[in-house]
This record gives C-alpha cells, structure tokens and sequence, in this order.
C-alpha cells in the first residue's frame, strides 16, 4: 500500500472542519487588527531562508528540505513565514507603503524533524509580520494577538514568556559577557553547545539539553547588559501588556531559535500534561536588522507564528471541542432517469441562490435517499417525480418534523429562506 512520508498527515473528516473554523477565526480576528491576508510561495530559493532565517540556525544547517530544480537552481521548502514575505515586501518595494504594514498568513511550513506527537516535517503555521515601527506598542499589539486568539478559543492555562535581546550594542556587550563567563566550562556543555559558543553563543542559552545544569543558572542575565534606549524599549512593552491586562512572565534564558531577533522575544506556552519540550504553541519577536540583512532598506519588524498542530493537540487534551456542526440545507433526489436534468437545473438553481444542497449522485432508492439525508443532516428533502415536473411543484419534506409541503417552483426560495432561518 502506498503511504504518506514520515512525519506528514492527511487532514479530512472532523479535522478538515477544525482547520476551516480556525481559518474563519483567523480572518475575523486579523480583521479586527487591521492586517492583511499574505502568501508568498511555499518554496523559494535557498539563499532566501540562508540569509533570511541565519546559517547557523538549527533550521537552516539541519532541517531544511532542500531541492535542486530541473534548472539547476537551488530551492527550499519554507521551514517558516517570515524569510518569504521579507523578501516579498523588498521585492514589491512594500516599503514605499504607508507604514506600518500589517501582515499575516496561514499555511504549510516544512522541517526535516524527528516526528513525534506535535512535531511533523509538514506542519500549519498561522503568523503575522508587522513592518515600519520601531514603537513598543508593535511588540505590545502583535503580543496581543495571540493571547486574544487563544483566548477566543477559550483555551486555559496560556503562559506567555517574554525577554528583551535589545539593541545591537546590548546584544554584543552581552555576547562578549557570555563568551567569556562560558570560556571555563566549554567541555562540559553539549557539542552542540560547543559549535554555539563560536557562532552564536546567546543560544547555549537556548539550549534544551543543558538547560538543567548550574552553570546555565548562573550564567550573567541580558538586562544587565541593556543601555538605556533598549532599557526604555523593554519596559514600554510591559507597561502596554499590563495595561491591556495580559500577565507576561519574564524569562532571562529566552533567546529563540533564530538570528535575527533584536529586543523583544516570547514564546506562548501550553502548560497541559504530557506535552513535554511539544508545549510552545507561538513564538516570535522583532527583528529589526532583517529587511536589511535581506538587501531591502532598513526597516523594524516584529511577527509571530503558532503551530496549528500543536494547538489542536493542545484544544483536544483541554476538551474543548471546535467542530462546528456539520449539516445540509437540503438533500434532492428523484424518482426516474427522466427527471434527472430537471433536478440538476433545480438544485444548481438553488446552490447559486446561497443554500447547501446535495443530491443523490448514485442512483439510490426511496429508502437508502432518505437514509442517506439523515446521515448528512439535511434539513429538508426535496422529492422530484413525474407529477413535480410537469406541474412545477415541488415536494419538500421537513427531515426533522417529517412535515410535508408541496409548494410552486417559483415560491420555493422565498419558502427555503424563510423555513431555514427560522430553524
Ligand atoms: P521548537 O523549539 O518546539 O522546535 P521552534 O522554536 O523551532 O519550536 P518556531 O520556529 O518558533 O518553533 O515556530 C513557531 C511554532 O511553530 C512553534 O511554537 C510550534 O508550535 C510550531 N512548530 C515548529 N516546528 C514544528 C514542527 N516540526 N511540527 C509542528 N509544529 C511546529
Ligand atoms: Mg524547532
């Protein structure tokens, strides 16, 4: 039998429903916040996730579903939103915008992982950027977002962690500080640690196989390090988180996967049994130097992205149940090959005037039809036989009451719409 490659899935059925309800929460929350629906494609070339996620990220140098095309061109699976759009707003010069410009997106990413629950090679993100500003109020309004959707989705237990890297020159006083705190004790971290120290040593940090150990304890703590301008940025955060009623824990040790992040960092976590290192549901963070890094003009950023797996496994073990009923307006079948074109006319009739219909597609008898509506909660039977072609008036059975009308075809929609909406 052939199957699906590891660590991918097949979304149908009660899943399928979940995914589109999300969908439609996302495009009514992203409307309240004034930003606009983006996609870039799911493959780009590989230079743009080189520069634009960093070479030395765990991402880039070990996770990247990398392809050489029939022209000989270098390309890669998006393992994350950001890169693409950044090279799409350079590239569309979306910089000439009004600023600030507001973007999110929903859709594919792809990382070569080890799977496991909450981590595929194929997963959903849903992210949005936020370009132009340098305000706190940026960091404080893309925080914002995500604690209002998990929170819309009714979802308990939601500790949003954050920390500031700050400006380039914080960031570099700290590096050196980490350099040399660490220098003593190189062999006694991981080897990946090791290659970090070199690279980039904020990471050890960052480190889940070290993390338990004193000397990352101890190790000096970024706001220490801060000058006054990076100082002032962090603090305006938290002031606009509080003063949006959002709790926040800090968290010294957060630096986040990836090279580009200046400031503000946070990661949402699940706090659900069982979850293990699976429980960071959203991540994100500003990134000033990025737009330039990628050849556009310098430009602030801040965005996050949520794992749409990781939060329907996290929404599954809550209980909290979001399929949205499944159910027909209307199911019609006929009684003769003959009546066939007069049904299609009828039931494309009524698609194009807004209702859910299905009909009978496989030539089934009296009793499998009616079977057959009730396992797709249809509303309402519409029966079509030789009497309903020649007079044009239809048969139409309430599935519910079993209640019977026989209405002319020209009063059927005003009929349909006042019977639906009165359910
Ligand atoms: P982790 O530390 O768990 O590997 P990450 O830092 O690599 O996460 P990000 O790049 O910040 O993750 O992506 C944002 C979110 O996307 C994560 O918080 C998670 O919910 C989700 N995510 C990341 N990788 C995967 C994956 N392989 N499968 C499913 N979801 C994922
Ligand atoms: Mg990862």
């Amino acid at each position: 039998m052939l199957q699906k490659p590891k660590g991918t899935y097949d979304i149908y059925g009660d899943n399928a429903l979940k995914i589109i309800y999300l969908r439609k929460l996302i495009n009514a929350l992203m409307d309240k916040y004034n930003y606009k629906y983006f996609k870039t494609p799911t493959f780009e070339k590989s230079e743009v996730f080189h520069r634009g996620v960093g070479v030395t990220t765990d991402i880039v140098s070990k996770e990247t579903y990398d392809f050489v095309d029939r022209g000989n061109r270098n390309m890669t699976l998006r393992p994350e939103g950001t890169a693409g759009i950044v090279r799409s707003f350079i590239e569309n010069k979306l910089y000439a915008d009004t600023m600030p410009f507001k973007a999110w997106y929903f859709g594919s990413m792809f990382r070569y992982e080890r799977p496991q629950s909450g981590r595929y090679r194929e997963f959903l993100q849903f992210g949005a950027e936020a370009f132009g500003s340098y305000d706190p109020m940026m960091d404080a309004e893309i925080i914002s977002i995500i604690v209002n959707f998990f929170e819309l989705l009714g979802l308990k237990g939601i500790k949003v962690n954050i920390n500031t890297l700050g400006d380039n020159e914080s960031r570099l006083n700290y590096r050196k500080a980490l350099m040399d705190y660490f220098k003593p004790h190189i062999d006694s971290l991981c080897d990946d640690c090791k290659n970090r120290y070199e690279k980039n040593p904020l990471r050890i940090l960052d480190c889940k196989v070290d993390a338990d150990k004193d000397i990352m304890k101890n190790a000096p703590k970024m706001v220490d390090y801060l000058n006054d301008d990076s100082l002032n940025h962090y603090s305006k955060v938290k002031e606009y988180l509080k003063a949006m009623g959002i709790e926040y824990v800090e968290n010294p040790r957060l630096v986040r996967g990836l090279d580009y992040y200046t400031h503000t960092v946070f990661e949402v976590e699940a706090d659900i049994e069982g979850f293990g290192s699976q429980n960071v549901l959203g991540a994100g963070g500003r990134y000033d130097d990025l737009v330039e890094t990628m050849e556009g003009p310098k430009t602030p950023g801040v965005g996050f992205a949520i794992g749409i797996d990781r939060l329907l496994l996290a929404l599954e073990s809550l209980k909290i149940d979001i399929t949205e009923e499944d159910y027909l307006d209307i199911y019609a079948f006929c009684f003769d090959e003959e009546q066939r074109p007069y049904m299609m006319s009828l039931v494309n009739n009524l698609r194009l005037n807004g209702f859910n219909i299905d009909m009978d597609l496989i030539g089934r008898n009296i009793k499998n039809n009616f079977k057959h509506a009730d396992k797709l909660k249809a509303k309402f039977v519409i029966i079509i036989g030789e009497d309903e072609v020649k007079t044009n008036i239809i048969t139409l059975k309430n599935n519910e009451t079993k209640e019977e009308y026989k209405i002319e075809l020209e009063n059927l929609i005003e009929f349909l719409d006042l019977k639906i909406s009165e359910e």
